[in-house]
């Protein structure tokens, strides 16, 4: 019974022993290729583990009487079964045996205690491929005795509330789910990427296609950057391509091991990554790979110090034959589903069927990804798609904001297509009109988008955007003159724990880095232009599914609740938290940072949301333009008293300032009718504010939905508002209606 096995020791007959992630490494290991060192503490270990401290009967039992459909009572068997795991001390001769690999390996590496990752690699015994992909837990940059540790983190990974769901629904016995533990060097590349050993679009054979930017890979394989593209003939060895990208960031790793973006020079950027004699050398490996595996593979690979590893290898799952080429010449014209146009735009691809966030592998670039409906946890693989559609949702679904966001056609609500599309079928989506069709489309939209950001006219309203995922600003930032609301919240959804959790068991630096990683991709992909971040404003209904969020309180209302700037009054250490990220970025230059603060009704609030930036040495109106939102009728009618306490700006919350004033829900499709901006009460309470604010000199803007309505911004633009911030997909349709109705007003003026 061993404890640990060095790669060499596996093969990819192990997975029993090492899982799938670890038989794979050692696979490669043992067939002599440049694998980073390391070594699987084995799932014998983990029963072992298991065995000694007498667990096992204990949590069997524990999951024997869980009903794991009652959300509360699976996530109470969860904490329960990983607090006795976290509870129980890896027994002496166990951790001994995990520490001496740990210290050969560091020999091995020459260093004293070599940084390593430590990831999850779990297995079923009777089905060695079963797809645990994503469930469980990696730590980088573990070093020293902390390696004990951070392994049985892994092994009570195996427990949370969506790893038990999973077994479960897939009929898997736990007893029989095993787990292991990889311990391998960490690589900090200076370049890396992709490799295809046959053309992943076309399919040809006799081609190695690699993708490669400078940094960590992470920035290929998510689509961050343009990559250089190179294609090699196989049988030759000749390099026949190489188109170099233009790779505006790179990613490096910090010596804590998170991982930072930093953006490139113009020259920078523009330099090729690879010189000829390393594509050929890579190619060359490719190849051994693909001899070796005895089918096509999908390989990632990076350089640190001059030396290639080879960091993964799996199988090309999907490759095109050269039938494909025939079948999308044909205009498709069978309707197959239909459902709510909500995001414009037409996509190609195949289409992948995920009922399952395990399934989200399944989507590689270019597929069309069909679910019930989307979440947070989906956003990856939702940008790798060319198209999403959905069964469920209307216009301001998670799918709908999203797809919006990223610009990819969306149609929601369709009711059937889980059921109506299959795998692998070629499909068309039509993102404006609502409908997805048999075939492939021809490409025409890249060139239709480019000449009317060409034709961009220039208006003295500023148009602005809205955003929520800080992925898209890059892409969104020529577009628009600034963000006039970044959402926090999706970011934080995105986490995965609540915010909350993290102070609680004293990770705030860790909650400050991440806020602070998010924000910083914006304000760099914009600056200089202004970029308003808006504080946390999370209702407690929505954040209690969060891990850690248990403790949220049951609201009777939770519109009307405990969230915006009241709660941060309460329980100032998120807010906190959060000024503390902007501090960090306004102290590495990013000067163009404004705070905006949610839900204000008194301008007692804003005065202590000012005492809490002090607090953490963040001066408002000094080192960030500080405003709030008008979203509660009360601050609209007092907005005088609120200048008069200090803004440099205000922007109309419209969705809750809608709701607020008319006494309607906005969630709430019963009242949906009477739900509307266009009410003359809301309508006044704007232009009210506006008039006000600009007889103080202070901005005004708009980042509710009505903004990107064409209609309300005509109006907006006669009330003299500042800036106007709409949805990504609606920007440039605003900008025309506000530029006509600047020229109208003008011309009107002149003809007087
Ligand atoms: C609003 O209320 O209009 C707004 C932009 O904020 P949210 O939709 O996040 O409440
Ligand atoms: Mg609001």
């Amino acid at each position: 019974m061993q404890t640990i096995a060095w790669f060499e020791e596996l093969s990819s007959e192990d997975v029993g022993v090492a899982g799938g992630k670890g038989a794979n490494l050692g696979e490669l290991a043992s067939a002599g290729m440049p694998v980073p060192p390391g070594f699987v503490v084995t799932v014998n270990a983990y029963y072992s583990f298991l065995e000694q401290t007498g667990l096992k009967d204990r949590i069997m039992e524990i999951l024997g009487n869980c009903n794991v459909d009652d959300n509360e009572e699976l996530n109470r068997a969860s904490k329960e079964i990983r607090e006795l795991i976290a509870n129980a001390a890896v027994p002496k001769e166990l951790a001994d045996e995990i520490m001496s690999g740990y210290r050969r390996l560091s020999e091995l590496c020459g260093e004293n205690e070599v940084p390593v990752a430590v990831r999850s690699s779990a297995t079923a015994e009777d089905l060695p491929d079963a797809s645990f992909a994503g469930q469980q837990e990696t730590f980088l940059n573990v070093r020293g005795s902390e390696l004990v540790e951070r392994v049985r983190s892994c092994w009570s990974s195996l427990f949370t509330p969506r790893a038990i769901f999973y077994r479960e629904s897939k009929g898997f016995q736990h007893e029989k789910v095993g787990i292991a533990v990889v311990v391998q060097k960490m690589v900090n590349a200076e370049k890396a990427g992709v490799m295809f050993t046959a053309h992943p679009s076309t399919g040809e054979r006799d081609k190695i296609v690699i993708e490669a930017a400078f940094g960590l890979g992470e920035s290929v394989v998510s689509g961050a950057v343009t990559p250089d593209h190179y294609e090699v003939e196989k049988s030759t060895g000749r390099v026949i391509k190489m188109e170099v990208g233009v790779k505006a960031t790179k990613l490096v790793r910090d010596e804590n091991g998170n991982t930072a973006e930093v953006r490139l020079d113009a020259e920078e950027a523009r330099r090729q990554v690879l010189s000829e004699e390393e594509i050929r050398q890579l190619a060359e490996l490719g190849r051994r790979v693909e001899e070796h595996f005895g089918s096509p593979q999908d390989i990632e690979w990076a350089f640190e110090d001059g030396r290639l590893y080879l960091l993964q290898s799996r199988a090309i799952t999907v490759l095109y034959g050269e039938e494909k080429e025939a079948e999308s010449q044909e205009e498709p014209s069978e309707v197959l589903v239909k459902g709510l146009g909500a995001s414009p735009g037409v996509g190609s691809g195949k289409v992948k069927v995920i009922l399952s966030l395990e399934e989200l592998d399944k989507i590689q670039q270019g597929d069309v990804l069909v679910t019930t409906m989307t979440n947070p946890d989906m956003v990856p693989a939702m940008k790798r798609a060319s198209a999403i559609v959905t069964d469920e949702g209307g216009m301001t679904c998670h799918a709908a904001i999203i797809s919006r966001e990223l610009g990819i056609p969306c149609v929601v609500g369709t009711g059937n297509a889980t059921e109506v599309l299959r795998d692998n079928m070629e499909v068309t989506v039509d993102g404006a009109r609502g409908v997805v069709y048999r075939g492939a489309a021809k490409k025409k939209e890249e060139q239709v988008q480019v000449t009317q950001v060409a034709s961009k006219p220039v208006t003295a309203t500023e148009i602005k955007v809205n955003i929520s995922i800080p992925e898209i600003a890059e892409k969104v930032a020529p577009l628009a003159d600034g963000v006039g609301l970044l959402r926090v919240e999706h970011m934080i959804l995105g986490i995965g724990e609540h915010p909350m959790k993290f102070i609680r068991e004293g990770r705030e630096e860790e909650l400050v880095e991440k806020i602070a990683e998010g924000v910083r991709k914006v304000a760099q992909a914009f600056y200089p232009k202004p970029v308003w971040y808006r504080t946390l404003d999370a209702p407690t209904d929505e954040f209690r599914s969060l891990e850690g969020g248990e403790e949220e309180p049951h609201e009777h209302n939770p519109m009307l609740g405990w969230r915006g700037v009241r709660r941060a009054i309460d329980e100032p250490e998120l807010m906190q938290a959060e000024f503390r990220a902007i501090k960090r970025l306004v102290e590495e230059g990013y000067t163009n940072i404004g705070v905006m603060i949610p839900l204000v009704q008194h301008p007692e609030e804003l005065r202590k949301a000012k005492e809490i930036a002090r607090e953490v040495g963040l001066e408002p109106h000094r080192d960030v333009k500080f405003g709030i939102m008008v979203e509660i009728p009360a601050a609209a009618l007092v907005i005088e008293e609120f200048i008069r306490e200090g803004i440099d700006f205000i922007s109309f919350g419209t969705n809750d300032l809608t709701q607020y004033t008319l006494a309607v829900d906005r969630n709430n499709e019963r009242v949906a009718r009477l739900y509307s901006e266009k009410h003359p009460a809301v309508l006044k309470l704007i232009e009210m504010v506006i008039r006000a604010c600009r007889k103080h000199g202070v901005e005004t803007s708009i980042c509710g939905q009505a903004g990107s309505d064409p209609e309300i911004a005509r109006r907006l633009v006669e009330f003299g508002i500042t800036s106007i911030s709409a949805n990504p997909d609606a920007v440039d349709r605003i900008r025309e209606i506000v530029a006509r109705t600047e020229l109208r007003l003008l011309l009107d003026s002149v003809r007087k």
